[in-house]
């Protein structure tokens, strides 16, 4: 998406530990049109599959899961990290390792809100080694969900994450795909 990739060339900023700061428009500051845009990508590419709902983890998902919410009119959920397990037996649970906090978390989600009749596209800002997906797409088996896919905004194609996802044989679509990075140059896969 050439919108994005222009917005990452001008705004994004490459941090040590092969981390892009986007928080002019992403990850902090929120640029809505460009979100609606991201929203209006993704209703292109799963456009015909039958979801019900959009899947997504806190926080920096939610924003980009609302916008694409809108295109396919559905609700969005969001699993959410917790210092501690409710083991009641009415939440699905499973692990994350979280990529820039260098922490694991519990992520828990309302059996309320995913049942085995849900088809869902998984939802994120970035794709770097996969746990947050990983942890999503644990969340949907374990739901008895289908999962149509993964939209994710950022991909770091250096990191292995999209790998071990696709081998799961999900589709992911990624709106910007870093092949490298490093100081303040970004280089795009094609
Ligand atoms: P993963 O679990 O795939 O290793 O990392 C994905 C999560 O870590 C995303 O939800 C995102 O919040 C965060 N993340 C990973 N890499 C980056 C990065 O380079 N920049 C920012 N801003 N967040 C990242």
């Amino acid at each position: 998406m050439d919108l994005l990739k222009q917005r990452i060339l001008k705004d994004g900023h490459v941090k040590p530990g092969n981390v892009l700061k986007v928080d002019s428009f992403l990850n902090h500051q929120i640029d809505v049109a460009l979100m609606d845009a991201i929203g209006a990508e993704f209703k292109r590419l799963y456009g015909d599959a039958p979801i019900t709902k959009i899947l997504t983890i806190e926080a920096s998902g939610i924003a980009v899961a609302c916008m694409v919410a809108q295109h396919f009119n559905v609700p969005v959920v969001f699993a959410k990290k917790t210092q501690s397990i409710n083991l009641d037996g009415e939440s699905y649970t499973t692990k994350v390792e979280s990529f820039t906090h260098r922490r694991t978390y519990d992520v828990i989600l309302s059996k309320k809100f995913l049942n085995k009749e849900d088809h869902v596209l998984l939802i994120d800002d970035f794709l770097a080694n996969g746990c947050a997906l990983l942890g999503l797409v644990d969340i949907v088996k374990n739901a008895g969900a289908t999962i149509e896919g993964a939209g994710i905004v950022i991909e770091k194609g250096f990191q292995e994450g999209g790998a071990k996802i696709r081998g799961q044989g999900i589709r992911v679509e990624s709106l910007a795909i870093i092949k490298s990075m490093g100081d303040n140059v970004v280089e795009f896969q094609e």
